[in-house]
């Protein structure tokens, strides 16, 4: 059950691969005149000691990087039930949509007459997420979920400043929300209000009510939240906000709970961004591409990010007459490939995929949550939508042993972690979201290894403690491996 024998474990015999004069390539002789390099490059712009770089054979270069690729985990390896992030598995299809050459290879200073095939590619994404999250319009530019955070609070800004609101500032946030909302909020100029999460785990309505005011620019959530629950009293939130004259913003990186089943446009969001590179089976992680699309109500269209694309007869064309616009937030218009690659999803799994998406993720998660329930406390026992959040506060409390060790003691099983003490509100949180995409065989082996864990942690918690044992890498000083990480591997050489 290692989950781990299918990898190639074995380290190359010597540690340093480069041969003076090996090479990967062969090139063909000379047929043309040689030109003297001074012709070619500037004297002062070339460098007078070759480059310090390795060489090495082409079979060198493939096994490296082959090893080195399954020295990391990733959907394509193993369960990555990374709560938040939606990590499913990406269809190859989606892939190889990306790079047909008309996708790949077109320049964005094209004439809009030579990629109409593109510019309905984005045409329809824009429908298919108006139509998906309940609004009347949509831009694809923003690159990520965060960068769509900022896009749409900076619109709602401009709106309310356009209706002389102006002085509206103070962003909303439930205690349980993302760490990316309060920095949002923060660099689109607003400032923060927390209010606190109910019994339930949904937003507390009085608290609400006490906080709302003259100065409300917005509330902005999640729904399911980042507890996995889903507020049953969103529309009296909505309600609230808006009889207090400010605007809903919806954190749409959970939107794989509800597709088909919800749309945040119907219970009364203004604002919306999408996550693509959650929801619709885009890779991530490893630091993007992604793509953050955002939604909005009629009413604030007019302040979307230029250009939007649109339709007239047979042809697709830029339209950057937006006229209230903020601008632009990205250049060009977006991450295309992603755009591509969600679209290429969507289109794939239509319109009953997509819900029957929704009700995996779902069922996944509850089918989890209760095997898990057993060995590990739950704050919130109730029905979850795609993820849960467990807690190892028993393991804390009677055996010595953290979240963080049943996390990384996980690594050792081959599964990746769950997402660790986020939420903030659940004490030794582990926060897990399978998606739709496991088998019920994954499901059962995560338990079983959970329930074995918990066993760990109570008759041998020193194996706990001491995890990993089977990675690459034992236990990092995770702050100090972020802060100095050092991938120079001749320095690394020299200090050891
Ligand atoms: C992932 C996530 C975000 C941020 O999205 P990025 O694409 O990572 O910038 C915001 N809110 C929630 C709830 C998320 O899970």
């Amino acid at each position: 059950m290692s989950g781990r024998g299918y990898v190639y474990k074995r380290e190359p015999l010597v540690f340093e691969l480069s041969r003076p004069g090996r090479k990967a390539y062969s090139l063909p002789s000379l047929d043309v005149p040689e030109r003297p390099m001074g012709d070619l490059i500037p004297e002062n712009q070339r460098r007078s000691t070759p480059a310090n770089l390795p060489e090495v054979s082409e079979v060198d270069v493939t096994r490296h990087f082959t090893r080195l690729s399954q020295r990391n985990h990733g959907v394509d390896i193993g369960f990555y039930p990374l709560g938040s992030c939606t990590m499913k598995y990406n269809p190859k299809v989606d892939e190889a949509v990306a790079q047909y050459d008309g996708f790949a290879s077109v320049h964005p200073y094209t004439p809009e007459e030579l990629v109409q095939g593109a510019l309905r590619l984005m045409f329809e994404m824009q429908g298919y997420l108006c139509e998906i999250g309940g609004f009347d319009a949509v831009t694809l530019q923003p690159a990520a979920g965060a960068h769509g955070e900022f896009t749409g609070l900076s619109i709602i800004r401009a709106y309310l400043r356009d209706k002389g609101q102006g002085r509206r500032n103070k962003v909303i946030i439930p205690d349980s929300a993302h760490g990316t909302n309060p920095a949002t909020a923060i660099l689109a100029g607003g400032e923060t209000v927390e209010v606190k999460s109910d019994a339930r785990g949904g937003v507390d309505l009085e608290s609400l009510q006490a906080v709302v005011g003259e100065d409300t620019m917005c509330l902005m959530l999640t729904n399911p939240n980042t507890l996995g629950l889903f507020d049953e009293n969103i529309h009296k939130a909505a309600g609230i906000v808006h009889e207090a004259g400010g605007l809903l913003y919806y954190d749409g990186a959970n939107v794989n709970a509800i597709m088909g089943y919800a749309r945040p446009g119907d219970a009364g969001f203004d604002v919306c961004h999408f996550n693509l590179h959650k929801t619709f089976a885009t890779p991530h992680g490893g630091g993007g591409p992604g793509s953050g699309p955002v939604g909005v109500k009629k009413e604030l269209a007019d302040f979307l990010p230029v250009p939007i694309v649109r339709k007239q007869g047979d042809r697709y064309y830029l339209d950057y007459s937006v006229p209230k616009t903020i601008g632009r937030v990205k250049e060009f218009f977006g991450n295309f490939g992603v755009v591509v690659k969600a679209y290429a999803y969507i289109r794939s799994m239509g319109p009953d995929g997509l819900k029957r998406v929704s009700e995996d993720a779902v069922l996944n998660a509850n089918f989890l949550m209760h095997r898990l329930k057993k060995d590990y406390y739950l704050m919130y026992d109730r029905i979850c939508k795609h993820e849960f959040v467990a807690s190892g506060l028993w393991q804390k409390e009677r055996h010595g042993v953290k979240t963080l060790d049943i996390a990384k003691r996980l690594l050792d099983y081959g599964v990746h972690a769950p997402t660790v003490y986020f939420p903030l509100i659940v004490p030794e949180a582990l926060m897990v979201e399978p998606t739709e995409t496991e088998s019920r065989e994954t499901l059962e082996m995560f338990a079983e290894i959970m329930a074995k864990i918990a066993r760990e942690a109570e008759t041998s918690p020193e194996v706990v403690l001491q995890a990993p044992k089977t990675t690459f890498v034992r236990r990092l000083d995770e702050a100090r491996a972020a802060r100095q990480t050092d991938l120079a591997y001749r320095e690394a050489q020299e200090t050891e």
